[in-house]
């Protein structure tokens, strides 16, 4: 019989990467130009992976500037898509850090997590390569993909999916 199991997943990253509009796209296939940056919201999601249904919640998370908000969502979350900006190196260069944080407040937890680049279809304004990714990825021990929430390219579903089957395994 297939077990329910239930996925608490924190999308995590620098306002303006595109947080918001990547739930939105994962959840319904499309795309809002603009979010309220300071709001977050929580969405529930009844998905099939790897045949099984299962359960999500996604925390849509906002104003990450200051770190004791972000532990709030820290704590909520079991699973995390650490989403940056590929036109933005800020975006990307804080990754490590919230990545630090996440271990830091989950220990001896294992956290999973996916590492996420958006706004691929900016090639032009490109700040961040393929390659800087996937060494990134590499030192935090996780899954990466890029993908653009504005057009839908790339690997939107397969982020939020294999983050939750990494939980789903455990
Ligand atoms: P959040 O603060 O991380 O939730 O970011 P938002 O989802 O509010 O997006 C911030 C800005 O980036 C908005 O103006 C979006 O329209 C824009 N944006 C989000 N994703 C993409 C994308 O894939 N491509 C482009 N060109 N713009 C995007
Ligand atoms: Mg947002």
């Amino acid at each position: 019989m297939a077990k329910n199991c239930d996925v608490k997943l924190a999308v995590m990253g620098r306002a303006g990467v595109g947080k918001s509009a990547l739930v939105v796209r994962f959840l319904t296939k499309r795309f809002i130009w603009e979010y309220d940056p300071t709001l977050e919201s929580t969405y529930r999601h009844q998905a099939i992976i790897d045949e099984e249904p299962v359960t999500m919640e996604i925390l849509d998370t906002a104003g990450q500037d200051d770190s004791g908000q972000r532990e709030g969502y820290v704590r909520w979350g079991d699973t995390f898509l650490l989403v940056y900006d590929t036109t933005d190196r800020c975006s990307f260069d804080e990754i490590a850090q919230i990545k630090a944080q996440i271990d830091e407040i989950k220990k001896p937890q294992i956290v999973h997590t996916v590492l996420l680049g958006n706004k691929i279809d900016l090639d032009h304004a490109r700040q961040v390569s393929v390659e800087d990714g996937e060494r990134l990825a590499v030192e935090l021990g996780c899954a990466f993909f890029e993908c653009s929430a504005c057009n839908g390219d790339g690997c939107i579903s397969d982020a939020f999916y294999d983050v939750c089957r990494e939980k789903l395994r455990q």
